[in-house]
């Protein structure tokens, strides 16, 4: 039987991962799964008392919480935990995936790709690195954009620098103080880097397949390479090759 695909994808702080990802959530009818807004929701549906058991250890939703609320990463097998469940159900449902930013350590590889490798076949497991230079993602970092209303993020490319108004509800387009300070993101490239080349690495020990896919195109020309990278023929057809 042929079951649903696992795509994940790496990259860099402005890479556009998230974006490429929501294409091909939308293109396969995959799930996008985000680390963040699992312990996000999971956290803000939490009754009192609630807790996950790992390994003999109580992990509270409320104290999880605290560490969640004051912008410190959640204790990591609480985080796998949540995202294990989370595969599962998807797998019940026999609904592929599409992963953007997750898994963000090895300690969360370790524990999600034996777990998917079980559930939707090694080879049925694609992995897409997205390069980008240390220069673009500081340039593309330091030139994003909010807007006013939302808050919804407008990273830079050829196509949005002309922007003025949001895309999606049209308030204006404002600069990000503090996040977006090309310091601040040289020190989000060195921590991706010591997290990502680890996690590489037992990918390659695991036998998963690794594509690298250049970042610093387009947006549609990324997500074109990214297609061939799966399999898939962009111009002619949208069917698997069997
Ligand atoms: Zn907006």
């Amino acid at each position: 039987m042929k079951k649903s695909s696992i795509i994940i994808l790496l990259g860099p702080p402005g890479s556009g991962k998230g974006t490429q990802a929501n294409l091909l959530a939308e293109q396969f009818d995959l799930y996008h799964l985000e680390t963040s807004k699992i312990i996000e929701q999971r956290i803000m549906n939490a009754k009192e008392g609630d807790f996950v058991e790992v390994e003999g250890e109580k992990y509270s939703f409320e104290k999880e919480k605290e560490l969640w609320k004051s912008g410190v990463l959640c204790s990591p097998p609480f985080v796998s935990y949540l995202i294990k469940e989370k595969i599962k159900n998807l797998a019940k449902e026999e609904k592929g995936i599409v992963f953007s930013g997750s898994p963000r350590t090895l300690h969360e590889g370790k524990e999600v790709i034996p777990l998917i490798k079980e559930l939707y076949g090694a080879e049925n497991i694609m992995v897409l690195q997205i390069s980008l230079p240390a220069e673009a993602s500081i340039f593309r970092n330091s030139h994003r954009r909010i807007c006013q209303l939302m808050r919804h993020p407008v990273l830079w490319s050829e196509e949005t620098e002309g922007l003025t108004l949001c895309p999606l509800d049209g308030s204006k387009l404002l600069k990000r103080e503090g996040l977006d300070d090309p310091e601040t993101i040289k020190t989000r490239l060195e921590e991706y880097k010591e997290r990502t080349y680890p996690l590489v690495d037992y990918f390659k020990e695991e036998k998963v397949t690794i594509n690298e896919i250049k970042g610093e195109q387009a947006v549609e020309e990324v997500f074109h390479d990214i297609l061939k990278g799966v399999g898939f023929e962009p111009k002619s057809s949208l069917e698997p090759k069997k």
